[in-house]
């Protein structure tokens, strides 16, 4: 189904947004926070309030926690038939309202509107998949070696799952956890980010109007999240949190699960090595460069923060990105032929420029870029530094914002040392034509996920995470949904 064939003819995001519930979401009603007070959402590109929304606190997050507590016994003995076609109900209607959620995207958070209809339809793809595979849940069976056991094994529901989201995939993150829980019959309190909540407020309808009962999604939006977050950990009803955002918030979350001892699935940050060994294809790794770098104007954990170059080809490589980048256009996320939106806030904007002055302190060479744009708001400029230091500070930060450090080397165990040479391991791409060294390199790279000539990994049939302090588990993919289920066993005589 295409977005265009049901759209009225005068689209804006005004119109839509004043249409969003902007209260919490508790036992399938739409209700203010019990404070009554509510906090500003804003867009980045202008600074305009979009709208107010309910700031939830330890009271709201109380009886969320309580409603998905009541919902869950019945939730989880559902026919895994009547959850796979909620899920799919949903992937239609967020598919026919493609364009409404993209302009909400885009208003809220900055991204242009491509990119930000390109993820409507990754997002809706995690409903579509999880439809597929809340029918196949298996289970096992074996005989004991000695012939008088059956063993029986079964796979069951978790129970009430904490689910928190971060602003940059502001569906899809929550898509990516939402899909497979339904799926594997799972309630759920959800916390979506403080600058982004009306996305998620917008799937609420959607999820209700695909027929998902009371009770089995409860939205508690709020200003201090930790007041939200922090008793549904201690409540003791939930048992899993899947959290999706920076590593010093993930840990700060798996000592909270500590004490319940509660399932924990850690999508958290990353330092994308990109490397381009000097038999690669230099256009096909500029291409796939463009797109590991600026999807999401760098704002994403999968973006390449640390270009390893080979030396030979290093001038080349800045050469031709920098042409690249130079021909992006900047500005508003809405407005027509823009590529590259607003960061994300004032406070990412300076992050950013501090690291492109430290770069170039230590003897980096700016190629193109290196400021903020001209005038107001969060922009900056699309930048490449060469020549750049690895002892540099954003060779050892997320640097969430538009700019590809290249740094030359001379040999693979340079590189590997240098790429591995973080506390992160989310993902690497790699560049090169020759099959013995991809293989040697791929293997030697510490992380989750790997793009061997190409700049995209993040897709909803894989399953996404990484390793060391880059998270645990995996979301997406036929491994998803194990996140959401537990084992059971029954020993039965024969
Ligand atoms: P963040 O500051 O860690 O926030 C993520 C979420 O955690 C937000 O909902 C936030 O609420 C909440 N939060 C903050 N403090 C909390 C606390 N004390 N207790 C409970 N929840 C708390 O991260 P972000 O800046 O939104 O997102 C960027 C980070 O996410 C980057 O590090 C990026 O790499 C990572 N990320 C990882 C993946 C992945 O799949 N591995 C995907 C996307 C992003 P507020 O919004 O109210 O602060």
């Amino acid at each position: 189904m295409t977005s265009t064939a049901t759209l009225p003819v005068a689209l804006d995001a005004a119109t839509i947004i004043a249409t969003i519930n902007t209260g919490l979401f508790i036992d399938g009603a739409w209700t203010p926070a019990l404070s009554g007070t509510t906090f500003a959402v804003e867009n980045p590109a202008t600074g305009t309030v979009l709208a107010q929304v309910a700031d939830g606190g330890p009271a709201d997050a109380e009886l969320a926690i309580q409603a998905a507590n009541r919902a869950q016994k019945a939730w989880g003995k559902t026919s895994p038939r009547s959850r796979s076609e909620i899920l799919r109900r949903a992937y239609d209607l967020l598919m026919s309202r493609q364009e409404e959620l993209a302009l909400v995207i885009t208003s809220e958070m900055g991204k242009p509107l491509a990119d930000a209809r390109g993820e409507v339809a990754y997002a809706a793809e995690f409903f579509r998949w999880y439809s597929e595979e809340a029918v196949r849940v298996g289970g096992d069976h074996t005989i004991t070696g000695d012939g008088k056991h059956r063993i029986l094994v079964t796979r069951e529901p978790v129970g009430p799952c904490v689910l928190v989201t971060p602003w940059n995939f502001p569906l899809a993150m929550g898509t990516r956890k939402i899909g497979p829980a339904i799926a594997a019959g799972c309630t759920i309190v959800f916390k979506p980010a403080e600058l982004t909540p009306l996305t998620s407020l917008a799937l609420v309808d959607i999820l209700v109007e695909a027929g998902l009962p009371k009770g089995v999604l409860n939205v508690v939006t709020t200003s201090k999240a930790g007041s939200v977050v922090e008793p549904w950990m201690d409540s003791g009803i939930a048992r899993k949190v899947s959290f999706t955002g920076s590593t010093a918030v993930g840990k700060l979350l798996l000592a909270q699960a500590s004490r319940n001892v509660m399932r924990s699935s850690m999508e958290l940050g990353g330092n994308a090595p990109f490397i381009v060994c000097a038999d690669a294809d230099l256009d096909r790794a500029v291409d796939g460069a463009m797109v590991a770098k600026m999807r999401n104007m760098g704002e994403a954990c999968t973006a390449a923060n640390r270009m390893f170059v080979h030396r030979s080809v290093a001038t080349e490589f800045a050469a031709k990105l920098a042409q690249r980048m130079s021909e992006l256009s900047v500005g508003d996320g809405a407005e027509d032929g823009v590529n590259v939106g607003p960061l994300i806030s004032e406070k990412a904007l300076l992050k950013v420029q501090a690291l492109v002055d430290d770069a170039v302190a230590r003897g980096a060479s700016v190629v193109v870029g290196g400021a903020r744009t001209d005038g107001a708001g969060y922009f900056y400029q699309p930048t490449v530094l060469g020549n750049v230091s690895p002892d540099s500070e954003l060779m050892h930060t997320e640097i969430f914002g538009p700019v590809a450090p290249v740094v030359p080397f001379d040999t693979e165990d340079e590189a590997i040392a240098l790429a591995n040479n973080t506390p992160w391991g989310l993902v690497g791409y790699l560049y090169t034509q020759d099959i013995d060294r991809a293989f040697r390199l791929g293997e030697d790279l510490e992380v989750g996920m790997l793009g061997l000539n190409t700049g995209m990994v993040s897709n909803p049939f894989a399953p996404f995470g990484g390793v060391k302090q880059s998270g645990l588990g995996r979301e997406g993919g036929k491994l998803g949904i194990d996140e959401y289920l537990e084992y059971k066993y029954l020993a039965i005589p024969r």
